[in-house]
């Protein structure tokens, strides 16, 4: 970053770039091509070696993609990234980058849904076991542990519950075992920081809070540049061994000399080669316009969520409100611990009465959009019994933390005078009080 700045509002508008050195431009070009030539063929020789970064072919690199990547690993304090072409890619080749056949990952079984049906079944039929533990008792990770695991996995502020994730004390015990913590950090931008806490991974999917504007499917992988891959070596072999795709690199030797960063390059050279999941440089692009204004936005989410927490807890029709300001015992302790001034713009709640209330408090809604996402700068709505969680048994449902009157806001930028009319609109629809106790 041209500014030596740790302030992430600053970061979000200077890391990674300062201006076009050829035009003078400020804003991040698109580098919309496929290819790089190359000076000579002394310089295609060593790119192709590893001996010096450049361009090659954009399906491994590109320009815009990288002030991406860079802007996000300063935002987050890693040593590097690699931006794909979405949040599902990015938690994939998180951790295919180190699990093989016949080993294991342990997981919080608190997980966006996509996430579980990779883990259940995709990587299952890859050969790859993932075994789900609950996170209330980090210790439940170390029980799940044996010789064939190679990573820990979880969110931050996994949805529907919000039970912000023991992070410290997670990573702690996979450094024990020379297992790195990968954390989603996708619903707590800003607000969380995994690596100060000992996590050796990031993913986001920047779909949400970091493009904000629902235009662009992304991901992005950080490289904490923290963790010692090499100090259990038999337990990281896909970093420790000779790699025969890439004429036996040993990647933890191959790239010493550019900086702890052999997770990453790993990932980008044999992964993203492979299997292709490239972010289009035109959706970096967007992606940056959105992440300029990441702070001020998840400032604005985060006050506007609260103030429906309150609004919503003070509700007969609402039985229940699901925000970390309402939560008490570890849950709270933890959302103190980890979140940074403020909870996050997501809010769930309960209505009593049901699946009917649901629906009809959805039907009724103007200002909130329907869909299946969250992080847009517009606010949001989703009813999971209905939509995303109908395919799951009703017991299913309710480990997953979705009951059938439950709501989910991603709640957005707007005024909040609107949001909360909207709100009230979608409550007096729904028309059910619930009992007194
Ligand atoms: N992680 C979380 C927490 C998500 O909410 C999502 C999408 O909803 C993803 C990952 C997957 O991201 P994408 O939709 O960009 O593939």
């Amino acid at each position: 970053m041209p500014l030596d700045s740790k302030k992430p509002e600053t970061i979000a508008l200077h890391g990674g770039w300062r201006a076009d050195t050829t035009t003078g431009a400020v804003a991040v070009p698109i580098y919309q091509t496929t290819s790089y030539q190359f000076n000579d063929t002394e310089h295609a020789a060593n790119l192709f070696a590893l001996k010096e970064f450049g361009n090659i072919y954009t399906r491994i690199g590109n320009p815009t993609n990288a002030v991406l990547e860079a802007r996000v690993a300063a935002l987050e304090g890693g040593a590097a990234a690699l931006a794909l072409a979405s949040g599902q890619a990015a938690s994939a080749f998180a951790l295919q980058n180190l699990a093989r056949v016949g080993d294991n990952v342990v997981s919080s079984t608190d997980l966006y849904g996509g996430t579980w049906n990779l883990f259940t079944n995709t990587l299952r039929d890859q050969g790859i076991e993932v075994r789900f533990v609950d996170p209330i008792d980090p210790e439940n990770f170390r029980r799940a542990t044996d010789d064939r695991t190679r990573a820990y996995y979880a969110e931050t502020l996994p949805n529907p519950k919000l039970n912000v994730f023991p992070i410290a004390e997670v990573a702690a015990i996979g450094r024990e075992y020379g297992i790195p913590l990968i954390v989603d950090n996708t619903a707590a931008p800003i607000l969380a920081k995994p690596l100060d806490h000992g996590a050796a991974i990031v993913v986001y999917s920047t779909t949400k809070y970091l493009g904000g504007h629902g235009t662009s499917i992304g991901g992005v992988i950080v490289d904490g540049g923290n963790f010692d891959w090499e100090r259990h070596p038999e337990r990281q072999p896909a970093l420790n061994t000779p790699d025969p795709s890439y004429h036996g690199a040993v990647w933890v030797d191959a790239v010493k000399p550019l900086g702890p960063i052999a997770y990453i390059v790993k990932a980008r050279t044999t992964l993203l080669r492979d299997l292709g999941a490239a972010l289009s440089p035109f959706n970096a692009f967007l992606t940056l316009q959105g992440i300029e204004t990441l702070a001020l936005r998840i400032e604005r989410h985060t006050k506007n969520a609260q103030a429906v927490a309150d609004f919503l807890s003070r509700r007969p029709e609402v039985t229940k409100v699901i925000h970390p300001s309402r939560q008490t015992g570890v849950a709270r302790e933890r959302a103190e611990k980890y979140l940074n001034d403020g909870y996050g713009g997501l809010v769930g709640f309960e209505l009593a009465g049901g699946i009917g209330a649901g629906r009809r408090f959805i039907d009724s809604l103007d200002l909130f959009y329907h869909l299946a996402n969250i992080g847009d700068a517009r606010s949001l709505a989703i009813h999971p019994a209905s939509t995303t969680h109908s395919q799951l048994s009703p017991e299913d449902q309710l480990a997953t933390g979705v009951t059938e009157g439950y709501v989910r806001l991603s709640v957005g930028l707007e005024h909040i005078d609107d949001i909360l009319a909207d709100l009230d609109k979608g409550l007096t629809a729904a028309g059910v009080i619930a009992k007194a106790a």
